[in-house]
């Protein structure tokens, strides 16, 4: 690209939020260079700076897992149909987004295999093997893979034909333990939401319709978007025996009698990348959280051609690099305008520029991504300030996203309150339910929300349901979900 091309149309490129949030997303995606189309409908190109956030979010949570007593795994990608078939509602639920297997090599298949989808059934069939007695347990087994579901409608990150996940999977010798770890594994997914992604969540339970086929219940984490739509955000399931019982997971307990194991698993994907991008972007392209960002200080030389300032610019970075995820951009090629606006698209949290005349005053110019402002630091405070504004912007990005979200969370007594508001704005409903399965899909017929989840943190809002007016159960978050 020449000189002239590189003038400040470079943010024009996107479309304003506000005028198309899926074309903005897009747009986004396409432009800070995360991912690309694939050549089959569904799939995606992963490309460096995308792949490397996901290495970020990698490295975090496994971490996480190891510190908590886990260990990785790696399973087959294949599962023949007959494993797939063992357990009823497994099969049910992902029966209509299997991808299967036919020929090898020229030979038609005796039995095909699918693609694995999630490896419930994988995991299940090794386990009966490798567990045996009481000493066996429990079994606290990660997996970091892809998997495919053949999805009607995609879009980049969000909803994919393949995507990238660790899936969990754990036996227990009793309910109480699998209850327990599912429990601990959701804490863990809100606390890296929130610490690490500053997207806040609301831990809560699927209703029995929205809960994962095979489990006996779901947990999940879910947060609201710059559109005020949801996206589940991970998923932590108890199975109980649904899934030992048909697999014979048995364990000899300490009396010497078998029993029947207790299961979970748990998973986030990549759709992560994509919660980022609608929670904390604007209309100039990317922002991240410092402590996700594959970059966190983008160097960038004002006149580097002038005598002495790439070599300040050098010495400042060997400086930094032990401390921060910091990178220079000294490309000849393209004028500073230009890479300012480059690296803000990507949604580096800090710019650091330093000039001939920042070099005679010891000083350097820093600027925050999410806020725009710009501040004269000497070079002597420079470390420290670097440090205190990446705190600042990581706190501030989480209180902005979580102020964005009070602010549009509705309360709905009854049903006719809960048509204005979706008649108007897009957002969280809190609603009364009796805990009948009609009403749940009754409201989604009516509203076109679905319960993202039963909340925790459990209001009181009103006696009566609000759908059939009949005795309240539980309180429910609704909303219009990606
Ligand atoms: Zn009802």
């Amino acid at each position: 690209m020449g000189k002239q091309k590189q003038g400040s149309n470079y943010v024009e490129e996107i479309t304003k939020m506000e005028q198309d949030f899926s074309q903005w997303y897009t747009d986004v995606v396409l432009k800070a260079e995360l991912a690309d189309y694939g050549m089959v409908k569904g799939c995606m190109a992963i490309k460096p700076y995308g792949f490397q956030i996901w290495e970020q979010i990698r490295a975090g949570l496994n971490e996480r897992l190891m510190a908590t007593g886990h260990q990785n795994v790696y399973l087959p990608i294949l599962i023949p149909e007959s494993l797939l078939n063992k357990e009823k509602e497994h099969v049910e639920g992902f029966a209509p987004e299997v991808a299967w297997v036919t020929i090898g090599g020229e030979k038609e298949l005796e039995e095909r295999l699918c693609i694995r989808p999630t490896s419930e059934t994988l995991f299940s069939t090794m386990f009966a093997k490798w567990v045996n007695s009481w000493r066996d347990l429990p079994l606290l087994y990660n997996q970091w893979g892809n998997v495919v579901r053949w999805e009607k409608s995609t879009r980049p990150f969000l909803r994919t034909a393949e995507f990238l996940w660790q899936e969990g999977h754990t036996v227990h010798a009793t309910a109480e333990e699998s209850a327990a770890e599912t429990q601990k594994i959701l804490n863990l997914y809100s606390d890296y939401a929130e610490k690490v992604l500053a997207i806040p969540v609301i831990k809560g339970r699927k209703t029995e319709q929205e809960k994962f086929a095979g489990a006996v219940n779901t947990y999940t984490i879910e947060a609201m978007m710059h559109d005020g739509q949801a996206l589940q955000a991970g998923t932590s399931h108890n199975f109980g025996q649904n899934f030992s019982i048909p697999f014979e997971i048995k364990y000899q307990n300490k009396a010497g009698k078998m029993e029947y194991c207790w299961q979970t698993s748990w998973g986030v994907t990549t759709r992560l990348i994509g919660g980022i991008i609608m929670v904390h972007g604007d209309n100039r392209g990317l922002v991240l959280p410092p402590r996700v960002a594959p970059v966190q200080v983008i160097l960038v030389p004002i006149a580097g051609h002038k005598t002495g300032v790439l070599k300040k610019c050098q010495e400042v970075l060997q400086e930094l690099r032990n401390l921060y995820r910091v990178i220079i951009d000294d490309r000849d090629n393209y004028s500073p305008g230009w890479k300012f606006n480059q690296w803000e698209m990507k949604g580096v949290p800090l710019r650091l520029e330093i000039g001939p005349r920042d070099i005679i005053h010891e000083q350097v110019v820093l600027v925050r991504r999410d806020t725009g402002e710009k501040e004269v630091v000497k070079i002597e405070q420079l470390k420290e300030q670097i440090g205190s504004k990446l705190a600042d912007i990581q706190n501030s990005l989480f209180q902005k996203a979580l102020e964005k979200r009070e602010k549009r969370t509705y309360r709905a007594e009854q049903l006719k309150d809960f048509k204005k508001i979706i008649a108007k704005e897009t957002g969280f409903i809190k609603g009364m339910l009796c805990g009948n399965k009609e009403c749940e899909e009754k409201m989604k017929e009516i509203t076109r929300t679905t319960v993202r989840c039963i909340p925790f943190e459990q209001e009181k809002l009103s006696e009566r349901c609000i759908c059939c007016g009949g005795a309240a159960g539980e309180m429910a978050i609704f909303a219009r979900a990606y």
